[in-house]
């Protein structure tokens, strides 16, 4: 088993960036997807396509994930693999934009041995209903990201970025291959100082992006928000580093100076926190600290392929507020495994949903505690890896390989 990264340039990034938001609905960037944009596409993938060629032999399984990859389909249609591919992005009732993506990939994909969708409501029209398999994504517990980490290694790990004032030396988490490591990086925060010790905390952790409201989760906090000693954490990857998402430092300067615009005493309970990259399982030591840390995870996302951020947190028995929208509906049972909001764009609901959590932490803790099973249930590795297989073995015997 090989695990494969495809590289880009700046225009293919600005290409998938809009299909990506396309997928979702979204008019992204405003360009276009036409002959033109094809042509980058393709081009930027062809040295994948080279270099993926010489690795694989007749009879391999190629699994291709999200629309950034789907040319790879026809590309790799000579070597004689199968090719399984994969879209964890998609939107529950189409409009004009999905469509034209779906028009822009369905060519690359069509040849595939299978389709791999997270949920129903995202499949294509068109595609071949007798290759198409519904797969919901999953999260490792054992990964950086989800291990359990003691209060006082989640405290040591915030102080550390710089999100908390704590002077335990703590910050130590289990790397994947079984070796203990330390948060050593800081985060680059912007906050008037540290969230104070007792304070109720609310985080949202995501990608610096529009579709995940970051500028409306400050406005949700700042206008709406009874609870007048909460804080807020609003978290995501440093933008420097996250080469595949040209809009992150838009996203991430204007949540800024929203955030400079706010009346002092509301500002100083808010706290944006960029998590440095470099070392990737470190990073994910941040996001799990800084997700167990909240009284409240929020995911406000305005769209939503899955939304692991949510799996996540209902790992760590968070309660969290979410948007009705994508595969969070699959992921929360409203009011017993989470808190849906119908229309995450309606700031008022978002609060109340919140406050309603924040006002009543036995309702809040049992809600963790189903949100935390549910994910044991449906939403574990081991779930995954049994859909896989079948779905290899019924490819293969279709084929007549196995
Ligand atoms: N994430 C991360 N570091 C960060 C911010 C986010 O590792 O600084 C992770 C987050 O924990 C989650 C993933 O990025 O695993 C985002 O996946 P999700 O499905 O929530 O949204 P997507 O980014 O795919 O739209």
């Amino acid at each position: 088993v090989r695990w494969l990264t495809i590289s880009g340039n700046e225009r293919f990034f600005a290409v998938t960036k809009r299909i990506h938001n396309n997928l979702h609905g979204s008019p992204g960037d405003g360009g276009g997807l036409g002959e033109a944009e094809r042509a980058i596409y393709e081009e930027a993938l062809a040295a994948s396509a080279g270099a993926l060629a010489e690795l694989v032999r007749p009879g391999d399984i190629v699994y291709l994930h999200d629309p950034q990859t789907a040319a790879l389909t026809r590309m790799t249609r000579d070597a004689g693999v199968s090719v399984i591919w994969r879209c964890h992005v998609g939107i529950d009732k189409p409009n004009d934009l999905a469509r034209r993506a779906w028009a822009f990939l369905t060519p690359y994909i069509e040849e595939a041995n299978a389709f791999v969708f997270s949920r129903r409501e995202f499949v294509w029209d068109g595609l071949d209903q007798g290759k198409l398999w519904i797969v919901p994504p999953s999260i490792d517990a054992f990964s950086p990201k989800n291990q359990d980490l003691d209060p006082v290694a989640v405290g040591s790990i915030l102080a550390t970025i710089g999100l908390a004032a704590d002077d335990r030396p703590a910050p130590v988490f289990r790397r994947q291959d079984g070796s203990l490591a330390r948060v050593d990086r800081r985060a680059k925060l912007t906050q008037d100082g540290p969230l104070p010790g007792d304070a109720p905390v609310i985080a949202q952790v995501s990608r610096w992006d529009r579709l995940k409201d970051p500028a409306g989760v400050l406005r949700c906090f700042s206008e709406h928000l009874r609870h007048p000693s909460a804080h807020l954490v609003v978290a995501g990857p440093s933008v420097a580093e996250v080469a595949d998402d040209p809009e992150g430092a838009e996203v991430l300067a204007e949540v800024e100076r929203l955030r400079a615009s706010l009346p002092d005493e509301v500002r100083a309970r808010t706290h944006l926190a960029s998590l440095p990259m470099d070392d990737v399982e470190e990073n994910a030591a941040m996001v799990n600290a800084i997700q167990r840390h909240a009284d409240v995870v929020l995911q406000k996302s305005l769209a939503e392929g899955f939304g692991l951020t949510v799996a996540e947190a209902m790992w760590k028995a968070r309660p969290v507020v979410a948007g009705r929208v994508g595969g969070i509906q699959d992921q929360i049972i409203d009011g017993v495994s989470g808190v849906l909001v119908d229309d995450p764009a309606d700031l008022a609901s978002v609060a109340g949903a919140i406050d309603g959590l924040l006002d009543d932490p036995d309702r809040a803790r049992a809600i963790g505690q189903a949100a935390r099973q549910r994910v044991l249930d449906e939403f574990l590795g081991s779930r995954h890896l049994v859909q896989y297989m079948n779905l290899i073995q019924v490819m293969l015997q279709k084929e007549g390989k196995a």
